[in-house]
């Protein structure tokens, strides 16, 4: 029964990065009828953002990934929300406490401090454990009667787990394989706080348990936490959940990992919707603002760390599913391609109904308001072709809506000669006797009427697409005339002949 889940915080918007990992995770779920929770972590409160839950779900919906369980949906093993499952932690701290396998420890900044420099100076890295500790001649170790003592008092405390001295933990992760660690060089972390939180560790693990989750996929960021998860399920005599640690995201250039200012750097979206942020109003760039489809985006971020083994790179979110394998993802990071994501939303924009985009370009453009959706539609069946983004499509297609204002320069010289009125007029004479004025009529009687005056393609067809878009470029001639009519077609070629 796979359970996994996608446990943001909410400290800002999701980047790219958590996209992946809600992607994969996503896949993974619906691959094995499985269930894909969203987990709010937010026992952070210095570091909440507001509005970044709310971003988060939408980001989900816009991908078309919605959750199957978490705050207000299916709440069977709810709440989703971290400080609203607050009072559960503590017992589990506790739980710890009395078999052995934490302790409370009330050091201050400074004294950790202290140690720390006092371990570089020595070029030394200050490992925090018990056993060091007891090395220590100072106050960092105490008696359970100290302890009581302290507690009673009232001091301010956090709870740590207490590594193993001496032992070799063997890890498994479904993409790394094994992973030998000694536990010497282990921090014994903080699980709780004497504000009565829990950190990441202790609520991440205890929820990971009571909401029964099978997988835990997430970030390679995490994988320095994962020896203190084993031993977290160990000590509590639970089963831990398989581990799947996704390879990091690196820049364009492949120094380095993709950070959120990236974005804004070098041009180019790092977070699937727009985000102002609450603070500053500052607001940044969305990739479902600057015009891509969320297919393209899907497409695009499964292939960071994984592809199917074959040459296939299109794949919708059903062939996604279908073809997903936690075990063909890699361990090395995955470049971070802008120009990539682009022949994706490319190659989306062809899926898409020529209706749907008419309407979107119809919103985006002034110019279109008193045109009918169904015209739009048919010039968005022509030249889509060569677009990337909606916003593409009214300097591909302007003259199907307005006549020439201005002519291209150099097109002009290429394409007016000596001639080229008399060989319009005669244009013009032959559209005039097309009664049923489709593009095969058009076709065959100018085509013809070249072919039987052996005039050559270009001194025609150069002038008339001249005139009629105004430079040399645009679909097909005949199209553009039958598109725009009979009297609109003989008006343009009017207007260039002196
Ligand atoms: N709250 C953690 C994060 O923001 C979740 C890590 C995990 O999935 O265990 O990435």
């Amino acid at each position: 029964n796979v359970r996994v889940r996608f446990a943001p915080s909410p400290t800002g918007p999701l980047h790219i990065g958590g996209v992946r990992t809600a992607l994969f995770n996503y896949l993974f779920a619906k691959k094995h009828n499985g269930t894909f929770i969203l987990r709010i972590e937010d026992t952070d409160q210095n570091r909440y953002v507001e509005g970044a839950e709310h971003y988060i779900i939408d980001a989900l919906n816009w991908c078309n990934m919605p959750f199957d369980e978490g705050p207000g949906k299916n709440e069977r093993f709810g709440p989703y929300r971290q400080s609203e499952r607050k009072h559960l932690y503590k017992q589990y701290a506790d739980e710890l406490i009395a078999n052995g396998n934490a302790y409370y420890a009330f050091d201050t900044a400074e004294t950790l401090d202290f140690h720390r420099k006092d371990h570089e100076a020595k070029g030394k890295t200050f490992i925090y454990n018990w056993h060091n500790r007891l090395k220590l001649s100072n106050s960092l170790s105490l008696s359970a009667e100290e302890t009581q003592a302290k507690l009673d008092a009232g001091d301010d405390y956090v709870i740590r787990f207490k590594s193993p001295q001496d032992e070799t933990l063997h890890l498994t992760d479904i993409i790394r394989g094994d992973i030998k660690i000694d536990t010497n060089v282990l921090d014994d972390k903080v699980l709780f706080k004497s504000d009565g939180m829990p950190t990441y560790h202790l609520a991440n693990i205890v929820d990971d348990h009571l909401m029964e989750i099978s997988h835990v996929i997430r970030g390679e960021e995490w994988l320095p936490s994962l020896a203190l998860h084993y031993q977290l399920y160990k000590a509590f005599g639970w089963e831990a959940p398989e581990f799947a640690h996704l390879p990091l995201i690196l820049k364009p250039t492949g120094k380095g990992k993709l950070s959120k200012r990236d974005g804004d750097k070098l041009g180019f979206p790092v977070f699937p919707l727009q985000w102002t942020d609450p603070k500053t109003n500052e607001v940044s760039r969305g990739y479902k603002e600057d015009g891509y489809f969320p297919d393209a985006m899907i497409n695009f971020l499964a292939f960071l760390g994984w592809n199917p083994g074959t040459e296939q790179e299109i794949f919708n979110l059903e062939e996604l599913i279908e073809a997903f394998d936690l075990e063909k993802v890699n361990k090395s990071g995955a470049r971070f391609d802008p120009d990539k994501i682009k022949w994706f939303n490319h190659h989306y924009m062809q899926e898409q109904y020529n209706e749907d985009l008419a309407e979107a370009f119809k919103n985006s453009q002034v110019e279109l308001s008193e045109i009918d959706v169904e015209y739009i539609a048919l010039v968005v069946g022509l030249i889509k072709e060569r677009a990337t983004f909606v916003s593409d499509f009214w300097n591909l297609s302007h003259f199907f809506f307005t006549a020439p204002t201005s002519y291209d320069e150099k097109a002009s010289k290429k394409a007016l000669k000596e001639g080229t009125d008399a060989i319009m007029n005669q244009v013009i004479s032959i559209i005039n006797t097309i009664e049923d004025f489709t593009v095969e009529n058009l076709q065959t009687e100018i085509k013809g009427w070249i072919t039987s005056n052996d005039i050559s393609f270009g001194k025609v067809m150069m002038p008339l697409r001249l005139a009629l878009v105004g430079a040399l470029q645009g679909p097909d001639v005949f199209d553009i005339m039958y598109m725009i009519g009979k009297n609109e077609t003989v008006k343009r070629i009017e207007n260039i002949v002196k």
